[in-house]
């Protein structure tokens, strides 16, 4: 699938991370794996095998290598949730996701992609075992809304600046992906060449441009530029998709 009838405009994207995780199995079966269609599986593979050809793809990218350290303590077992380690599991056909407390990839994606998917699964992981995570019960709508969609919009952002990071490496091919990648690049460059043009140095052109571009990115989660599926094969936007989620906990 090329990036190009991903990006269609005006039609509401799907991003290709989960648009759940530890909701428990109510919310089961709603993975949308929209790009995830090269399939460069290899059958025999162990979970142990797709974990180190990830992490020596990741020590490339600083933003790979926190998520790797990241997910080091967590699985290791030097930070716990509820007594428990992180797990992990990657075989064909799992869902990708963050489902508390392991995280499952599907090992149908190619090997670049599942990457950039673990740097989104972490942050997801991340959140919960540092107690991050917006909880439903007993905050304000909106509140949790905004919360989610942030932890969501940060892991989209996260995975797309491990990509940047990985240009120019062995890593480097048509595979390595993101639904968003263009989207954030796009407004990356806008705000570069305007810092630039007011005559900021390198340095800190590219900081503006980065936060632009994760403003831009965060915005599209909001405005329903991007969609997930609801459960039964709809598109919804992530507002509604948690606001449903918001309303099941508080008014079962
Ligand atoms: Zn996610």
């Amino acid at each position: 699938m090329s990036l190009s009838s991903l990006f269609a405009p005006d039609a509401i994207r799907t991003d290709s991370s989960d648009p759940i995780h530890s909701y428990g199995n109510s919310m089961a079966g709603i993975m949308p794996p929209d790009f995830a269609l090269t399939s460069t599986a290899s059958a025999n593979l162990s979970t142990s095998d797709y974990l180190s050809k990830i992490k020596t793809i990741l020590q490339n990218s600083p933003t790979g290598r926190t998520a790797v350290h990241h997910f080091d303590a967590m699985n290791s077992g030097f930070y716990k949730k509820d007594g428990k380690c992180l797990g992990i599991e990657i075989a064909p056909g799992l869902p990708s996701e963050y489902s508390a407390p392991k995280i499952t990839l599907d090992g149908n994606e190619a090997i670049e992609e599942m990457a950039l998917t673990f740097v989104h699964e972490v942050n997801h992981a991340w959140y919960d075992f540092m107690g991050k995570t917006a909880e439903a019960k007993g905050m304000k709508k909106q509140d949790y809304i905004d919360k989610c969609i942030y932890e969501e919009a940060e892991g989209a952002w996260l995975a797309i600046e491990a990509k940047l990071e990985l240009k120019g490496s062995e890593h480097d091919n048509e595979k390595l992906t993101h639904p968003q990648d263009e989207r954030y690049l796009q407004e990356y460059d806008r705000v570069f060449v305007e810092e630039k043009k007011k005559g900021k140095d390198e340095r800190t052109a590219d900081e503006n441009a980065r936060r632009a571009a994760r403003a831009f990115i965060l915005k599209g989660f909001h405005d329903g530029v991007v969609g997930c599926d609801d459960g039964s094969g709809n598109i919804v936007s992530y507002t509604q998709y948690y606001g449903d989620i918001w309303l099941s906990e508080n008014h079962p």
